[in-house]
This record gives structure tokens, C-alpha cells and sequence, in this order.
């Protein structure tokens, strides 16, 4: 962990762009409430071949003007160069300065890959086309992602990221501190050094965790598993102990040198600052970069 621990840290939440205007109310409050805690930015996820574009662009734009920078997701999966250069200039316009640089994942049956194959190609493409102008951030997968060939050729291929020009990476959410640790001891034996902020998934309801975490390649430990699915309907034991058990892992990984958090907010803010405020982070600790 020594390379993670010359970082200062930094704390981020994730949203998804809402699609109804009750959605947008919802999510308006939620960020006055997150706002309290001054995170170092807010992240807006994108439905990979444009699907959520424009409520994307409407949702980050909202947030950054209301003064917490605010981070784009751009996946280049069905994408034209084009088309992405067009959303790189008017976010540039926007002041916008960091991105979250992603492949996505294309819904089955949903037309060709597009122009830009693998998140690293897209990563070139964005320093090729904007410069320095942004901060990227890439996905990094202390599990491995569920479609890598090898263990080994996925770390090849997160290298490859960083190689490409990405200053940072954000984790996919996992329940195990130990899979983070060893993920950062592998890079470290690549040289590959920049900060990887652990995605934290706090836990409120446990059919939509599994159903996400079957897709997505996390997994969720057993003790934990066969204890959440005791509780069957029982919403609130299921939020302590997820709250209890999630919080555990955050002060481990803070406590070993992790640069920070940033929180799947699923646009719920209770669950997150519960563990932001449980871990009693330092206002004065903070970024950046
Ligand atoms: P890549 O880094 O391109 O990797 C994808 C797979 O291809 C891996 O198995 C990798 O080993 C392999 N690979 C990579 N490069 C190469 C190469 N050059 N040659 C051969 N194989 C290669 N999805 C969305 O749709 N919208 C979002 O907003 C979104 N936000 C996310 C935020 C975070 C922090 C994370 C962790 C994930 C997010 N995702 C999002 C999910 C993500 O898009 C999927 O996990 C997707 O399957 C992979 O994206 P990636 O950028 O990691 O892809």
C-alpha cells in the first residue's frame, strides 16, 4: 500500500441521471444534504450508448452549478469519435475538468460496439482530443471484471489505462478489504502507481445487491450474505448491519493508506453519510487530484 499512502485523501458520491421530474426533485435534496459534507466532487453515471445523454449532461450541469465540481461517466461503447468529441468540447465549455473514462456495457441487442473498443482507447482519444483539460479517472476491478480472460491480463489491461493518460482510478464496489489490498500490491509490482479510490456500496436492500452484484463481478462474502438473507424482510436490521459491516471495511481501508472513498449513492443519501459520519472524516484532510 505504500504508493496509495503519499496520496491525500478524497471523498466523492455517485448518481444516476433521474428520468422523471419527481426523480430530479428526489435527487435535488439528496445533494443539498451531501453538499453539508463537502465532498471533493460529485460523479454522474451515463447508459452506455448514449441512452441517458442527455439527462446526463442536464444532471452534471445542474450539480456544477450549484458548486460542487462535478464528474462526468463517459463510456465510449456505440459511440462515435464525434459524438464524443462534441460532448468533450461542451463539457470543456461547462468548466467541467474531470471525467470518469469507461467501455460501459452495451444492453444485449443493442446495435455494433462503436468506433472505440476498450476504455483505454477511449482515454487516448480524450488526451488526443482535449488535452490536459481533464482529471480521468478510470474503473479498476479488485475482483477482476467479470469479462477478463485472466486475472493477469486484467491488471495488463488496467496498466494499459494509465499508460493511456488516466490520473486515477475508482474501484467497482467489493466487500472484501483484503481483494483491495492485493490489487494495489499487484500494481505496485507493474510501477504502476496512481491513486485507486475503493468504490464503497453501502448495503440497504439485499434482493437489488445480489441481483447487481451477480452482474457486475463483486462479490458478496458468505457470512454476510447468509446474515442479510436471515434478516428476510426485516429492511432495518439489514441497513445496521450493513451499515455496521461496510463501515468496518471503510476505517480498514483508510487505516492501511486507501486516497479516499467514493459512495454508490444509488441517489439515496442516508445510507452514505451514515458511514461518512460514523467514520468521522476530516474536513481538512482533503485532496486533490
Ligand atoms: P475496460 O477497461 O475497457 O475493460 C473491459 C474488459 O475488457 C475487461 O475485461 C478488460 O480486461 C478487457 N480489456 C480492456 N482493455 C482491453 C484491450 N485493449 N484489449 C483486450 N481486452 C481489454 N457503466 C456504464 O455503462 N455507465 C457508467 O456510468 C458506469 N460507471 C462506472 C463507474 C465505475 C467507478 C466503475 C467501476 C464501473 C462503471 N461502469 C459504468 C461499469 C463499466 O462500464 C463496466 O464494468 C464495463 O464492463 C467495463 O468498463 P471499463 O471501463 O472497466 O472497461
Amino acid at each position: 500500500m505504500d504508493s496509495q499512502q503519499q496520496f491525500k485523501r478524497r471523498f466523492s458520491f455517485e448518481f444516476f441521471p433521474p428520468k422523471t421530474e419527481q426523480g430530479k426533485e428526489k435527487l435535488q435534496a439528496v445533494r443539498d444534504q451531501l453538499a453539508e459534507v463537502t465532498p471533493d466532487f460529485f460523479s454522474v453515471t451515463f447508459g452506455a450508448g448514449g441512452s441517458t445523454r442527455d439527462r446526463t449532461i442536464d444532471t452534471v450541469l445542474s450539480l456544477q452549478q450549484q458548486g460542487i465540481s462535478t464528474a462526468p461517466h463517459l463510456s465510449c461503447v456505440g459511440g462515435t469519435r464525434e459524438e464524443i468529441g462534441e460532448l468533450l468540447d461542451l463539457y470543456k465549455q461547462h468548466g467541467i475538468n474531470r471525467i470518469v473514462a469507461l467501455r460501459g456495457d452495451l444492453p444485449s441487442g443493442m446495435g455494433a460496439s462503436g468506433e472505440l473498443r476498450y476504455a483505454n482507447e477511449l482515454v487516448e482519444f480524450i488526451r488526443e482530443h482535449s488535452g490536459d483539460t481533464f482529471n480521468l479517472e478510470v474503473a479498476a476491478y479488485p475482483e477482476f471484471h467479470p469479462q477478463a480472460r485472466s486475472a493477469e491480463e486484467d491488471l495488463q489491461n488496467f496498466a494499459r489505462k494509465v499508460k493511456a493518460g488516466a490520473n486515477s482510478a475508482i474501484t467497482q464496489y467489493f466487500f472484501n478489504a483484503d481483494s483491495y489490498f492485493y490489487f494495489i500490491d499487484r500494481l505496485e509490482k507493474m510501477d504502476v502507481t496512481v491513486p485507486v479510490v475503493p468504490g464503497i456500496m453501502p448495503i440497504v436492500n439485499f434482493s437489488s445487491l445480489v441481483r447487481f452484484s451477480d452482474m457486475c463481478g463483486a462479490e458478496i462474502p458468505r457470512w454476510i450474505r447468509k446474515q442479510l438473507e436471515a434478516y428476510g424482510d426485516d429492511t432495518d436490521s439489514i441497513r445496521k448491519f450493513g451499515e455496521e459491516v461496510v463501515t468496518d471495511m471503510c476505517e480498514k481501508l483508510l487505516k492501511a493508506g486507501a486516497p479516499g472513498l467514493h459512495f454508490y449513492t444509488l441517489n439515496q443519501a442516508q445510507p452514505s453519510l451514515n458511514i461518512w459520519k460514523n467514520l468521522g472524516i476530516n474536513e481538512n484532510e482533503r485532496i486533490s487530484f
